[in-house]
Parts: structure tokens; sequence; C-alpha cells
């Protein structure tokens, strides 16, 4: 049942609450743009707690805007879970022959810094207030009824219970069960596809790091690049850590589309990187002996058509996942809550219907998040030498990948937020 309707807002609808399928970096971003302007939310959350996997991630400076513009307790928790940057750059090294710098990129001061996820996720859940009311773990949503424009959206759970809603937003990830309601179990666009590259993540002790390839390396973030392959590191954890990721092209396609992780071994990629260069060899020397193998799933060939339908919509993974190479993906998300979240509290206040927030929310986000999952794409071929014409030349590469990298990083969140509340009041 949702919660009750806030008392201090004397200007909403009484009734109006938002049920948020999905408690990951989109999800709980929501729920506090929500909690921030005092809108009543539910989140429901398949898994028994809020939880991230043992892995690093970097957020950039759009990202780190849309968190202060949501609420600014967002941005003051993700900086004090954040690694310092050694340098403040970007930089990109030949990993195969030379050994040498290709490019590096300034990311602003203290910007684009990288932490542990569970460092995140803990951080900003412990700011969503009244759990207890607020949050509902165990909760796998298999339908969703809204056929009844007058009437409040149903959501049923496996577990045979329901609930009610306002509006529903699905913030549930790459294989989202809200979208393929939306758009029909039976639409390509209904689900992710593999982008024929997998990876191989791993969190390795900072002072066998520093051992390895030395202070400097190993507290910057760096991507050695080479023929259809690519490791990226970078500090996570006070620099305790070293988050690896070791991205592969593939030849084959994925065996099992249900499932996107396979069992793999740390002989794998010692394999894969054998005919490499002393570093990239060691970085990989330094992976546990077992691990797995992530598939790499977007959706750039089947790109869903729109992210909404009546009071029902998607945002995050679930609307344009894309893969990870312009660590834009999890921003993408953080910039949807924002939007949402104002547009919501514009319809909460009857400023304009829930079905017009959503519409406006997908007129402004559609361009943008396919055009990040578009570039992400180009990205990891200029990372794997596989554009011709640019190949292993670092002055190409940069000439290209410094205005990808400058597109996400400098949208304009309070311009997109401006927008989008003069369009429903429009
Ligand atoms: P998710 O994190 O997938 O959360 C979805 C939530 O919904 C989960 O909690 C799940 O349990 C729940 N759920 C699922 N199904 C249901 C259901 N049926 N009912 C109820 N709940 C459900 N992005 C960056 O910005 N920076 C980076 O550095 C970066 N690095 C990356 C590295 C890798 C290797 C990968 C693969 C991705 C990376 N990304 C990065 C992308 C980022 O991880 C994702 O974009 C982000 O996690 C998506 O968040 P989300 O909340 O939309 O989805």
């Amino acid at each position: 049942m949702p919660a009750a309707p806030n008392p201090n807002r004397g200007d909403m609808s009484l009734d109006f609450h938002v049920a948020i399928i999905g408690g990951g970096i989109t999800g709980i971003n929501l729920a506090l743009g929500l909690q921030a302007r005092k809108i009543p939310f539910t989140i429901y959350e398949r898994a028994p707690a809020f939880g991230e996997i043992g892995a690093g991630i970097g957020f950039s400076p759009n990202a780190e805007r849309a968190m202060v513009a949501i609420d600014p307790s967002i941005l003051a928790s993700f900086k004090a879970a954040a690694n310092p940057n050694g340098e403040d750059y970007f930089q990109w090294v030949d990993g195969h022959d030379t050994e040498s710098l290709l490019y590096k990129l300034y990311v602003g001061k203290d910007g684009f810094q990288g932490g542990l996820r569970s460092d995140m996720i803990d951080a900003w859940a412990s700011l969503v207030k009244d759990p207890s009311s607020t949050v509902q773990f165990s909760k796998t949503i298999t339908t969703i009824d809204a056929s009844s424009p007058s009437s409040p959206v149903t959501l049923h759970f496996t577990d045979g219970t329901t609930a009610t809603a306002s509006v529903v937003i699905g913030c549930d990830g790459i294989r989202s069960r809200v979208r393929q309601l939306l758009l029909g179990e039976d639409s390509p666009s209904a689900h992710p596809h593999y982008t024929s590259k997998f990876c191989y993540r791993a969190l390795v002790p900072m002072d066998r790091a520093i051992e390895t390839v030395g202070h400097a390396k190993a507290t910057t973030r760096f991507m050695h690049n080479g023929p259809n392959a690519h490791v990226i590191t970078y500090p996570v954890g006070n620099n305790r850590l070293l988050n690896v990721l070791a991205v592969l092209s593939d030849d084959e396609e994925w065996p099992d589309q249900s499932k996107h992780t396979a069992p793999g071994s740390k002989q794998e990629v010692l394999d894969a990187f054998a005919s490499w260069g002393p570093t990239v060899r060691g970085i990989v020397g330094l992976m546990p002996e077992k691990m797995d193998k992530w598939a790499l799933f977007d959706m750039l060939e089947y790109p869903a058509e729109r992210y909404h339908k009546g009071k029902v919509c998607i945002a995050g993974d679930a609307a344009h996942a894309t893969g990870p190479h312009l660590g834009a993906g999890g921003g993408m998300g953080i910039e949807d809550a924002l939007v949402l979240s104002e547009l919501l509290d514009g319809a909460a206040r009857g400023v304009g219907s829930v079905e017009r927030a959503l519409e406006v929310y997908n007129e402004l986000r559609y361009a943008r998040t396919q055009a990040v999952v578009k570039a992400t794409r180009r990205a990891c071929l200029l990372f794997h030498w596989q554009v011709e014409e640019v190949g292993s030349d670092g002055a190409k590469f940069g000439k290209e990948i410094t205005p990808m990298f400058h597109k996400v990083w400098e949208y304009d969140v309070e311009k997109v937020v401006e927008d989008a509340l003069a369009k429903l009041e429009g």
C-alpha cells in the first residue's frame, strides 16, 4: 500500500504517489529527488536489500551537477565516498607495443572521480528517510495494470501482492521488466543485445598494484589500448584498491541471451593479453584466479521507441542501457532522475497531468540518452584500434575522443529542468 500523503504539501493532490521499480543508482536518485520535493513514493526492489557488485564506478561532471540539482546531499555523499584523483587527467597509453602515452584529457578539478559502487549505494541509501515505509524489498514486478486513465495504476509482484500508485517509473535496469511491459515482450526493443564485447572486472590490493605498475599509474585513471582490447584502471576505496576492467572484442555470439555472465578464469585473461606489453600483463596478472566474464549488452540496434506510455515510464538502463566505455550510463540515470523529479513535482502540484509530465520527460531525454548509447559504441571501437582511419594514432584519437567526452560532460542540467517545466506549463 502507498504511504500516507505528505501533510506538508497542501498544494498537492492528496493521493499522489510514485512507484519506483528498482533501487539501483537511478531508482535511489529518483527517490531522493522526490523526497527533497516532498512527494510520496515507494521503491519496490527485487533484492532483499540495497546492494551493488564489488567493482568501481566513476561519475562525470554532468552527473555531479545533476546530483546537486536533485539534492546537494547526494553530491556530498558521493564526494565523501569518492577516491581522490592522482592527477586530474584521463590518460591513454599504447598498452600493446610502445607503452607510450597516446593522449591525455583534463577531467576538471577533482573531476570524474571513481569509487566503490557499494560505498556509493550505501551512502545514498542512507539518505532515504523512513525506509521502513518508503522502501519494500524482495518485491519483483511482474505485471502492471494501467488500463484505466482515471484510476490509479496497479502493480503485481511475484509474491502475489499488489500495490497502487499514481505513476510508475521503471528503474529496473538493463533487463527491465517494465520495459517489456511497456513495449511488448516480443519486441526486440524490449530487450538488450550483445555488443560483441565482454569484460573481466576485479579489485586488486593497491600495494600490489603499486609494486607492479608504480605509484603514478596506480593512483590515476589510465587506459591501456591495443588491438581488439583495452584495460582501464583507477583507484577506489580511498586508495586501498585498484579497480581493473579488461574489455575484449568477441567474434562469437554470446551463448545465452538471458544470462549476461559466465564463469571465467585468470588464465583466459592472461592468454588474451599474452602478446601485450609488460604493464598490461602485470595488471592482469594481479586479477584473481576465478572471476566472472561479463557480456556487454546495450540497446543501440534496437532502441526503445519511447520511454513512456500513459502513467508508466522507464529511466536509466531500463530506458537506454549502454556500454561502460564513456563512463556515462550511471550519470544518464541520474540526469533522468533529476528531470523526472522536477516534472513529477509539477504534476503533483497540478501544473500538468502525469501523462504530460512523462511525455515531456521523453521529449527532452530521448535524443540526449540515445546519443550517449551511440557514442559509447564508437568509443570502444577507438579504444580497440578498430577505426581504420585512427588506429593507434594518439593525435587522431584525441581529436575524436575529446568532443565525445565533452558532449557528455557539458550537458546543461539547469537548462533541461527549465525547459521541462516550461513545456509542462505550456
Ligand atoms: P541497475 O543498477 O541495474 O539497477 C536496477 C535495480 O532494479 C536493481 O537493484 C535490481 O535488483 C532491480 N530490479 C531489476 N528487476 C526488477 C524487477 N522486476 N522488480 C523489482 N526490482 C527489479 N556508468 C557510469 O556512470 N560510470 C562508470 O564508470 C560506469 N562503469 C561501468 C562499468 C561496467 C563494466 C558496466 C557494465 C557499466 C558501467 N556503467 C558506468 C553503467 C552503470 O553501471 C549503469 O548505467 C547503472 O548501474 C544503471 O543503473 P540503474 O539504476 O538504471 O540500473
